[in-house]
């Protein structure tokens, strides 16, 4: 049988900033789910990237004094740079800036043209540099603020920009996210966007003007005094990101605040351009800090390269993939992240690996072969394991996955505790079944946990003899 094809995308953050816990999240989800599916033997091709051509980043940059280029250069690296800090296991980190993206972009826009759905009109509208958005009345907060960025007014912006149909598309639209055709992960997010459309849809502005844009961002074909609008662009980083054979992409991985432009934008401009649908779209919610919103004001953003260094990549990457439930709001705080620590991966998992092999390495290895560990019910509970993790990976409830590891590890628990082997005479023969049974179910477990914490699983497989994680 022929491998499966699995073509997986991050979003496409802003890089006007820093990054932050929520965008360490998302690569921590995606790649997980990178890592499994290359595991099982598919083609697998992830991409990463950065969205530049937004006006929030000339904004940044004016506000510091630099360049675009310059803002953007420094930004996009920093995000790449958490990519490796968190172990993320990306083929293609794509710029927006890339010369590919914008002639990819060029020919998008090309395509909408020629199926008649780009037109030009006189447009007044409330616009959010935040979101990069034209918002109605009624999508407002009393205070007449976008919900993504309370306390920031919108600019009132009037001029004549480019349209798309999107109107056009609502049946089409609707069709498409009822029948799962392109499948919005959770259930909850679909029925978000299905609410979107029924409220029904407007054509939305697709270009602005090169002074408005500060002629920064890809320019419209056969326009010279028009720039795209950021998202016409940033959308299409999933498909100038990869080679050709790899769209359509099999699962875009975004954060909730995105879903607009992901579940409703972004097939309707395919669908507009003819070309293949993606198949999936997971959102993933929101980390709070200690129960805040994170926010500079409130001085609680947490930089997530500082808790890598603290605490080591896998113990984060546990907290992210187990705490906060990938489909989702979290929270972050310290405290919290100290008691799963200790209780799941310093007593947890690191105590019985180094149990099972401290004993094991006493009683002379290697050991008999051929001895089938089926007492009590071991491999039962193995094989349990394993189909329940890809059950969870399938439904894409990577903390669900994870959580039937840990059962798995207390199965192992119970049973070392109710043997004893520390009491046998070492070496004896039932001494060494006891280990070998614990040593499948710390294998079995080891192998399962290589999406989700790649050095500890290599680090059990190859037999350590320091604690995997020494107790905070
Ligand atoms: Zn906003």
């Amino acid at each position: 049988m022929a491998n499966e094809k699995f073509y997986i995308t991050n979003a496409i953050p802003y890089v006007n900033a820093k990054p932050h816990i929520g965008h360490a999240l998302e690569f921590v989800q995606s790649d997980s789910l990178a890592r499994y599916y290359r595991a099982k033997g598919d083609d697998v091709f992830y991409v990463c990237g950065a969205d530049e051509n937004s006006l929030k980043n000339v904004q940044a940059a004016e506000k510091e004094g630099i360049s675009t280029q310059a803002l953007c250069d420094r930004n996009a690296t920093a995000f790449s740079d958490l990519a490796k800090a968190y172990d993320v296991s990306f083929d293609h980190f794509q710029r927006a800036t890339s010369p590919e993206h914008f002639k990819s972009s060029q020919e998008l826009w090309g395509l909408c043209e020629k199926n008649g759905d780009i037109y030009k009109k006189k447009y007044k509208g409330l616009y959010c540099v935040g979101c990069e958005l034209f918002y109605t009345a009624d999508e407002l907060n009393e205070k007449k603020e976008c919900f993504e960025h309370p306390g920031k007014p919108l600019d009132e912006v009037e001029e004549e920009n480019y349209f798309f149909k999107l109107s056009h598309y609502q049946e089409h639209l609707e069709k498409i996210l009822t029948s799962d055709e392109y499948k919005i992960v959770p259930e909850h997010r679909k029925n978000e966007a299905l609410g979107f459309i029924k409220q029904g849809l407007q054509d939305f502005s697709i270009s602005r003007s090169k002074a408005r844009a500060h002629g920064w961002g890809v320019p419209v074909p056969s326009d010279d005094s028009q720039i795209m609008y950021v998202w016409f662009d940033a959308l299409n980083i999933y498909r100038s990101g990869a080679p050709a054979k790899w769209w359509p992409a099999d699962l875009h991985h975004i954060g909730k605040g995105i879903i607009r432009f992901h579940a409703i934008y972004w097939p309707a401009i395919l669908l507009s351009a003819k070309i293949e649908l993606p198949k999936e779209l997971l959102v993933h919610g929101y980390i709070t800090v200690g129960g805040q919103k994170m926010s500079k004001s409130l001085g609680n953003v947490v930089d997530p390269m500082e808790l890598v260094k603290k605490y080591g990549v896998d113990a984060v990457r546990y907290y992210l993939l187990r705490e906060i439930p990938t489909d989702g709001d979290g929270d972050w705080s310290e405290e919290k992240f100290r008691v799963r620590y200790n209780a799941d991966l310093a007593n947890g998992i690191g105590n019985f690996t180094s149990r099972v092999l401290t004993l094991a390495k006493k009683a002379a290895s290697p050991f008999p072969k051929g001895s089938t560990p089926e007492a009590g019910g071991i491999l039962t509970a193995i094989s349990k394991m394993k189909s329940e993790v890809a059950t969870h990976v399938s439904d894409r409830k990577l903390h669900e996955a994870l959580a039937s590891i840990w059962t798995l590890l207390s199965f192992g628990d119970r049973y070392i505790n109710s043997e004893k082997p520390w009491e046998m005479e070492t070496g004896c023969d039932k001494q060494k079944d006891v280990l070998e049974n614990c040593l499948a179910i710390l294998d079995a477990a080891a192998r399962e946990l290589a999406p989700f914490l790649p050095s500890t699983s290599a680090a059990i497989l190859a037999r350590p003899t320091a604690p995997l994680f020494p107790r905070l």
